[in-house]
This record gives C-alpha cells, sequence and structure tokens, in this order.
C-alpha cells in the first residue's frame, strides 16, 4: 500500500514512498503548539455563551482587523467580517456598483498569474478583466505596469499581493487615483505585509492601501480560520456600511430588505479563533521571514532562481516559490526524497475553462511562470528541514 496523505482541504492524495521522514507542505496541525490551549479555550467560550452569529467575537474581531491595518497612520478604518475570501471580493465590487462607482462593462486591470478567485468576481458582474504580466523581479503586477494598460474604459485596478509580497506603487497610485481609477487590493495572501511609502513615518499595512481590501482567513492562509472565513476593509464608512447590509440578506432592520443581499457573515466561533491568531501575528510573520531568509542563503544551485528578497519593504511570505526550467522533474525529485511542494498556479485564469470567452489578451510570460514555479514548505519548517531541503535543490542536476 502507498502512504497517503491529507490535503488541507482534507481530500486525501497518494505519494510515493519517502525516502526519508517527510516534510508536509502545510501540516496545520503544528500551529497547535504556538497557541492550541488559546484556541481551544477560545471556541469552549463561543460554545458556552450560546451566541453563535453577530456577536462579540465578531464585532471585535472587526475592531482589531480594522486596528491592526490602520497601523500608526491613525487612520479609521472599517472592517466587515464575511464567509469567505471569494464572497468578501463579491461584496467589495457589488457594493461599488450598487454605490454607482463601477457599472457592467467598466474594465478592471488584474494580474494575469493570480488565483482566479481575484477574477471570479469582475465576470460574475459583468465588469471585464483586462489582464497584465507580472514583474519578472517578484510574480507582482506593478502598479506602473497596470497603468500603460489603462483605457477610456478602465475603472479599477484589482491589485493581488502575491504570494505575501506588497505590489504598492505610492506615486504610480497616485496618477491613478488622479484619472479616477480605483484601486482593489485582494490581500488574501499578504495579512500584516507592510509597504513603506515616502513622507510618511513608518509605513502602511496592506488592506489599507487602496480603496478597498478583501481577505482570506481560509485555513492556509498566514492568519487562517478553522473552516472558512474572511473580511472586507476600506476607510469608506459608505461603502462597509453596503458590504454588511450584503452580507446580511440586504437588510439592515430584520425582515426589511433594502437591498438584493447574501447571506455571507462569519460564524462567531471562527472569529473567535482568527481573533486568538491574530494576537500571535508577529510571530507567523517573524518565522515566515526567518525561513525565506535561510532558504535565500542556502540555496545556491544556479539553475534556480530565488524569490527576491525587497530591503524596503516586509514580505509576510504566504509562498516561497522558487523557479526551475525542470520544474515537473524537479518536483518529482524533492517528492521521492519526501518532500512535499505545490504550484500556485498550474493554470492561470485566462485558460481555464471556466473563463473562455472572458478574457482577452495573451500572456506568454504568465503561461511561462505557470511552468517553471513551485512552491516550497514555509510557515511550519524547522531550520534543519530548510537545510535539508535546500541541499536537495542543491544537489538537483
Ligand atoms: C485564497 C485566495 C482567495 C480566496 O479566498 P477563499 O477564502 O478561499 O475564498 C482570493 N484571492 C487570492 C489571491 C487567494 O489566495
Amino acid at each position: 500500500m502507498s502512504p497517503v496523505s491529507r490535503q488541507n482541504d482534507g481530500s486525501i492524495s497518494e505519494t510515493r514512498t519517502p525516502a526519508s521522514p517527510r516534510i508536509d507542505f502545510q501540516p496545520l496541525v503544528k500551529e497547535l503548539d504556538l497557541y492550541g490551549d488559546e484556541l481551544e479555550e477560545a471556541a469552549v467560550r463561543v460554545i458556552r455563551s450560546g451566541w453563535y452569529l453577530r456577536g462579540p467575537e465578531t464585532r471585535l474581531l472587526e475592531e482589531e482587523l480594522a486596528a491592526l491595518c490602520a497601523g500608526q497612520t491613525g487612520e479609521t478604518l472599517h472592517c466587515v467580517a464575511v464567509s469567505n475570501g471569494l464572497d468578501a471580493l463579491r461584496l467589495m465590487i457589488r457594493a461599488y456598483m450598487e454605490h454607482g462607482r463601477l457599472k457592467a462593462g467598466d474594465e478592471v486591470l488584474y494580474p494575469a498569474n493570480t488565483y482566479i478567485a481575484s477574477v471570479m468576481p469582475l465576470t460574475e458582474f459583468g465588469l471585464i478583466p483586462v489582464g497584465v504580466e507580472p514583474d519578472a523581479s517578484d510574480f507582482n503586477m506593478s502598479l506602473s505596469e497596470a497603468e500603460k494598460h489603462v483605457s477610456g474604459r478602465t475603472r479599477a485596478v484589482m491589485l493581488v499581493h502575491l504570494y505575501g509580497n506588497p505590489a504598492w506603487d505610492a506615486a504610480a497610485a497616485a496618477r491613478l487615483k488622479e484619472r479616477g481609477i480605483l484601486i482593489f487590493e485582494d490581500n488574501a495572501q499578504a495579512i500584516g505585509a507592510e509597504a513603506a511609502e515616502e513622507g510618511l513615518h513608518g509605513s502602511r499595512y496592506t488592506g489599507s492601501l487602496g480603496d478597498c481590501a478583501a481577505f482570506s482567513f481560509y485555513p492556509s492562509k498566514n492568519i487562517g480560520a478553522m473552516g472558512d472565513a474572511g473580511a472586507v476593509v476600506t476607510a469608506d464608512a459608505g461603502i462597509a456600511r453596503t458590504v454588511r447590509t450584503l452580507a446580511n440578506y440586504g437588510s439592515e432592520r430584520r425582515y426589511y430588505n433594502i437591498l438584493e443581499g447574501y447571506n455571507c457573515r462569519m460564524d462567531e466561533i471562527q472569529a473567535a479563533m482568527l481573533r486568538v491568531k491574530l494576537r500571535h501575528i508577529g510571530e507567523v510573520t517573524a518565522r515566515r521571514q526567518q525561513t525565506a531568509a535561510l532558504y535565500d542563503r542556502l540555496i545556491t544551485n544556479p539553475e534556480i532562481v530565488k524569490p527576491r528578497i525587497h530591503p524596503d519593504r516586509s514580505q509576510v511570505w504566504h509562498q516561497y516559490v522558487i523557479r526551475s526550467h525542470d520544474r515537473d522533474r524537479l518536483r518529482d525529485y524533492l517528492m521521492e526524497h519526501g518532500v512535499a511542494t505545490e504550484i500556485h498556479y498550474p493554470v492561470p485564469p485566462h485558460l481555464q475553462p471556466s473563463m473562455k470567452g472572458r478574457t482577452s489578451g495573451s500572456f506568454p510570460f504568465t503561461e511561462r511562470l505557470s511552468g517553471e514555479v513551485l512552491s516550497l514548505p514555509i510557515g511550519y519548517v524547522s531550520e534543519e528541514e530548510v537545510s535539508r531541503i535546500a541541499g536537495l535543490l542543491n544537489r538537483f542536476r
């Protein structure tokens, strides 16, 4: 019998017999070493409270996440806790449409190599996604590159801080704003990342950079729920209110519906789990940064392209993504030596059957990346495991 490993979503996949102890890609159970007792205590508190939706945990989480995003800026941010990251994105787009700031047929620029969830809420509401190739140095669409693709119909940019690397350019953002173009942040992968900004003391956090941001707390995100959860963060009180209304059947007052809404609420128990984890975000980020620095130091094989460590921004390393011309063979080789890896992402949105006829343009660099990228375990690996992985990579020919 071949050994099996459990994936994040609970499914089971077959793997080959590992030659040495297995290094899993995301053994989430290891998080319990860090704050297992606190999570159990918080879960019991919610269970015993008899209050499971729209209660104190959700309200406090919203305050705490808004404060985290505002950082030292003194800005007032509004946060709405919702059911998952995709719903956060959908509610954000719907709210701007309700406010007349977006309409069907408007073009929205997006990074061609993002996860499909960044694009789905655009096509769902009749917006036209216009892909932009990412930068070779860091996998992100830069705002200055996006600017080159602005047409008379462009109304917004969907900025994605892919792999936990903030994709911010304050000067380009100001120029886009001048032209009346909205900036949405898909901050599913970069909670707690900072982007330095001139003229400001310190820096600003992702999720507070553009007009409105969507967060995901999918279990394997840097801060993950024990199930699905997400959030919308914005400085615009009107938009926040509309998001909250839409997420609760389109109703502000029970049984009176002013908008055609959804049920996209976050559970109290997820809010309680997330409040525990948010208290540890500093440790979570620091551990990922140390691991990334160690990979960067130890991987010396010239055939392997390492991700760039930017000295001027804080990357939170949702993924540590290397590139190889021989990616599939490299992945098999690592698996044979007991190291699990992932591909983010094997098929870009514009090539997905579900997007057929909904996107235009060709994206050769994005397509090349989808054949070369490989995500190494990060977040739950020891120094010893990192050196073992780096040693394997350095011996790969
Ligand atoms: C995870 C993710 C989402 C979707 O979040 P869910 O909570 O899984 O719905 C959206 N965009 C990006 C970039 C993501 O990584």
